[in-house]
């Protein structure tokens, strides 16, 4: 394990404790607010936890991470889903596109046959083998060349909380980008359980695979200072977070007064736990921040 006794990124000595959940802690830079695992699981550690990743779910401590089936939670569909509009909005068409922490390599797939040129970077030897059945040109991290290339496009989604030094990474990828490229991040964000710490127990954003716990004010923070242009920061969902706070801080008053009412009229056969199970599932998505910047 690695021990900060200062802040990785602006060096300040002023961390405090964040929260700890299964045996998982997490410290908060008072100086510039990163929060990050700490002690944080070092590189011999992350290779075996990583070693299953793609095709089993594992356990460390009561906290599961990894994927039952990665090819089938991040199918073509789901890509084109989530990430098209939000991608071809800024994406230089057709250009060079670097995917960092492409895993098996579903959304490279999807834009090759959009004819962008298409690259992936991925640490772990589950996910190559998949990267060459599809074709897809790859780096492996240890003997990686992928920053010698110019790319007009640079993706990480659900990346930048995993990588161990994401600073040094993100100055690489400036210097990797062909001026007036794009870099597009999906990642967690942890501001709103800062602001409303009571959503911390239902959140399933804690893993221990996720290093670095990512806020809007950081993220631009660390990027301008590299040189980025932010252009657009989207968080999910948009529903407002204090209706949550408010609502999970008075359960056992909202339960007690639905059941007062159940008593009353029976006809309203309202299932308490299928609805706040329902309003628990949306509170632990609480959790990403989408930024695209550019490189003048
Ligand atoms: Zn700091």
């Amino acid at each position: 394990m690695l021990i900060y006794k200062k802040c990785p990124y602006c060096k300040s000595t002023k961390l405090s404790i964040f929260t700890v959940k299964n045996n998982i802690s997490l410290s908060k830079c008072k100086n510039c607010q990163l929060v990050f695992m700490n002690p944080m699981f070092d590189k011999l550690e992350l290779k075996k936890i990583y070693k299953k990743y793609f095709t089993s779910m594992n356990e460390i401590g009561q906290i599961s991470y990894g994927y039952k089936d990665y090819e089938q939670s991040r199918s073509k569909n789901n890509m084109k889903k989530y990430y098209f509009d939000w991608f071809k909005k800024y994406a230089v068409i057709g250009g060079v596109v670097l995917d960092i922490g492409c895993g098996t390599g579903t959304f490279l797939e999807c834009l090759k046959h959009e004819s962008y040129k298409v690259y992936g970077l991925e640490v772990s030897n589950q996910a190559w083998k998949y990267l060459e059945e599809k074709k897809i040109p790859y780096f492996k991290v240890s003997t990686s060349k992928a920053n010698l290339k110019k790319y007009d496009n640079i993706v990480l989604i659900d990346t930048l909380e995993h990588l161990n030094s994401p600073f040094k990474d993100l100055s690489k990828i400036y210097k990797s980008l062909k001026s007036g490229g794009f870099l597009f991040i999906e990642t967690i964000n942890i501001d709103p359980i800062s602001k409303y710490p009571s959503l911390i127990d239902k959140w399933t954003g804690i893993s221990p695979v996720h290093l670095f716990y990512w806020g809007e004010d950081v993220l631009i923070n660390i990027l301008t200072k590299i040189g980025f242009q932010i252009i657009s920061i989207k968080k999910s969902p948009k529903i407002t977070l204090k209706f949550f706070s408010v609502i999970i801080n008075n359960l056992k008053k909202i339960l007690f007064l639905l059941s007062i009412r159940k008593i009353f009229n029976k006809r309203i056969n309202l299932n308490n736990n299928i609805s706040f199970s329902r309003l628990f599932d949306i509170s632990k998505n609480l959790q990403t921040i989408r930024i695209i910047a550019k490189k003048n």
